[in-house]
């Protein structure tokens, strides 16, 4: 059986990260499904190929021409290719895209671009076939992934390759009626996982440049541990609230098939990563770990809460339900509704005062509440592990660590499943609220 490893744009940035992609995958003979992003960034002030050739499709538009942008992709992959000693004739496939983009070609089709060329360099330096992803990976004309037909395509490209090993490039597919389409930003994940579940690959290894999940943000706490394993759940947990070494979509296709994910680093391969299991496998006792309270700690800062209170509103039937729908009126995605007896709070990713305005004026003309507050500049704090449920005394554990801290906690938030702790903070204790809570559950581990 074969694996599909994917590899992120810094992997593919430059002809030494490509090298070390290939010495992975030469070295491991299960290998066989490679999905590539485009080149990302090279050092941090760099700029990525796909957002080169965004730019160069809104200057393309803007201007009449986009020669000059277009030229700094050109030399990206002539750097990439003479860097890997490769001979590769790229300039046919790069002409062709800019007599597309002169000719009008769509945005999708450009951005794509990227993983196109990426993949046909890596086929060529790898001795791997290049097969690519408008062939296999199909959208309905409407626009919506097509699993089932991709699922045929994919499993039979495989059978018609035999067991030799292929490059497809993440990121994007085709339309039924031949349109390019990509998925949103860090969608090659996506690709990886759509191709894994299709040829019901032993595994989906994501190489990116950290060693794993780690359990909070290294942004905020200096060199967190790294997770070692994670179950679906709480994956899905965590990467909703901001942990983003995945893209949140990959996780549907491989978890619907049961197919472990590993996150790997390109740059320091004998890293353990994190391995990501199934939820229920992980229940039925498939796979052990540590006895950890907590898994991780992720956040987002920036949600608006609007606080309504009404006398006897435990007994007004469909009052929750009026509320729910002007935000739906307005298309607010709901994040959180923390209630109490006469009260209830809706809370939401911060969007234009306007229609704030507008969503507090309607709230007000069809739910006549007693009081109605908006709140602005709030964080949501995610603190999530398995291990938490049935033990006693982790939600004062929490508490406790933000009292130390002097963080003021304006709602929590724990469902009956026990796995997820949620927090709301003000923005300007975001920080000082995630360094408590991992300095507080760090210690069990
Ligand atoms: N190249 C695309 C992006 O930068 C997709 C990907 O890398 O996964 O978003």
């Amino acid at each position: 059986m074969a694996k599909v490893l994917k590899f992120g744009g810094t992997s593919m940035a430059n002809a030494d990260s490509i090298r070390k992609v290939c010495d992975i995958i030469r070295a491991d003979k299960a290998a066989r499904i490679i999905v590539v992003s485009a080149p990302g960034k090279r050092e941090s002030k760099d700029i990525k190929v796909t957002d080169l050739l965004y730019e160069c499709y809104r200057t393309r538009r803007e201007k009449g021409e986009a020669r000059e942008c277009f030229s700094k992709i050109v030399e990206r992959f002539k750097e990439i290719i003479s860097g890997l000693g490769l001979d590769f004739n790229i300039k046919p496939y790069l002409d062709q895209i800019y007599y597309d983009l002169e000719g009008g070609a769509g945005i999708d089709y450009m951005a794509s671009r990227g993983e196109y060329l990426s993949a046909l360099v890596a086929a060529a330096y790898l001795g791997y076939e290049f097969v690519d992803a408008k062939e296999i990976i199909k959208f309905d004309s409407n626009g919506m992934f097509n699993a089932e037909l991709t699922n045929e395509l994919c499993a039979a490209e495989l059978l018609r390759q035999g067991g030799r090993g292929v490059v497809v490039p993440g990121f994007y597919g085709q339309t039924l009626d031949g349109r390019i389409k990509t998925f949103s930003r860090g969608g090659s994940d996506v690709t990886g996982a759509i191709l894994a579940r299709a040829v019901n690959a032993t595994v989906y290894e994501n190489w990116t440049d950290v060693d794993g999940f780690m359990t909070c943000d290294p942004r905020i706490v200096k060199n967190p541990s790294v997770i070692k394993m994670l179950t679906y759940r709480e994956l899905r947990e965590l990467s909703y609230m901001g942990a983003n070494v995945l893209h949140p979509e990959s996780i549907f296709p491989v978890r619907a098939a049961d197919i472990p994910i590993r996150i790997k680093n390109t740059f320091n391969p004998q890293a353990e990563g994190t391995e990501i299991v199934s939820t229920v496998g992980f229940f039925k006792g498939e796979y052990t770990r540590e006895d950890n309270t907590i898994t991780g700690i992720a956040g987002k800062k920036n949600f608006l809460a609007i606080y309504l209170e009404k006398q006897m509103m435990n007994n007004e039937c469909g009052f929750a339900r009026k509320v729910l729908s002007v935000l739906e009126d307005y298309k607010v995605n709901l994040e959180h509704m923390p209630s109490g007896i006469d009260t209830m709070t809706v809370i939401f990713e911060a969007i234009d005062d306007n229609t704030i305005n507008h969503i507090m004026e309607d709230i007000r003309i069809t739910c006549s509440p007693d009081r109605m507050e908006l709140v602005r500049n709030l964080s949501l704090i995610a603190v999530v592990g398995h291990g938490m449920s049935r033990k006693i005394g982790t939600a004062m554990r929490v508490c406790r660590s933000l009292f130390n801290a002097g963080v003021n906690i304006r709602m929590i938030d724990q469902g009956s499943s026990e796995y997820n702790i949620i927090i709301a903070v003000e923005d300007e204790d975001y920080e000082k609220a995630i360094s408590a809570l991992y300095g507080e559950f760090s210690e069990q581990r």
